[in-house]
């Protein structure tokens, strides 16, 4: 687990994930302001879901999102990447319906 405490960055088109040391760029998620890619603070942001029990995703389904993400962030150099926008995108239909 990364330490989601961590320095602000500098204001710059693409930054490192204090998560995962990969490049990655904001998508649009707000991920950057806590400087994690896409990936890892969907990470986060489910583990939240999980432990709050605040939305309709439980641990079994949790497990399967974060394998894909680890699937997703092993194949690829850049973090943002349209396979982990896809997940993104069903983890808040599967939270949200
Ligand atoms: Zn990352």
């Amino acid at each position: 687990m990364c330490n989601r405490f961590t320095k602000r960055r500098t204001n710059s088109a693409t930054y490192t994930c204090e998560c995962c040391g990969k490049r990655t760029r904001e998508t649009g998620n707000d991920e950057s302001r806590r400087d994690m890619c896409l990936a890892c603070d969907l990470e986060g942001e489910i583990q939240n879901m999980i432990s709050d029990y605040s939305h309709k995703i439980g641990p079994e389904q949790a497990a399967q999102f974060f394998a894909e993400l680890n699937t997703a962030q092993a194949n690829t150099a850049d973090a943002d990447t349209a396979a982990i926008k896809a997940i993104h995108q069903r983890v808040m239909e599967v939270a949200y319906a």
